[in-house]
């Protein structure tokens, strides 16, 4: 279990993967529109739909340029859903606007 208090850039690689609950839907498409970001209900092409894992995790940066690997920076900049436990600790997280189901 993770300490609340301790920071994102302070977690072991493990501890940083383990706070992801792999509902994925971070690996949708994505429009960025005058800064602020849509989600579409377009899965990345590397996505399994079926277990909701990247089926190239190891190398997901390398088979796919737009993917990017999550770090502190990433969490921080808002593209992330508001529901993901990455971003629970940001005060007033908005969040992107998702894609009506
Ligand atoms: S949105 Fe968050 S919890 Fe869901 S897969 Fe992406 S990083 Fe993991
Ligand atoms: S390549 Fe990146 S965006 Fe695509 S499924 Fe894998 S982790 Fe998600």
């Amino acid at each position: 279990m993770i300490n609340e208090n301790k920071k994102l850039d302070e977690l072991t690689l493990s501890q940083w993967e383990s706070l992801c609950d792999r509902c994925a839907r971070c690996c949708y498409e994505k429009i960025d529109f005058n800064g602020r970001i849509f989600y579409t209900k377009k899965p990345c092409d590397q996505l399994d739909l079926k277990t909701g894992l990247c089926r190239v995790y190891t190398e997901r940066d390398q088979v796919r340029s737009d993917c990017q690997r999550l770090t502190p920076g990433v969490v921080a900049a808002g593209i992330l859903p508001a529901d993901c436990p990455y971003v629970q600790h940001i005060e007033n997280y908005e969040g992107p606007t998702m894609e009506e189901e």
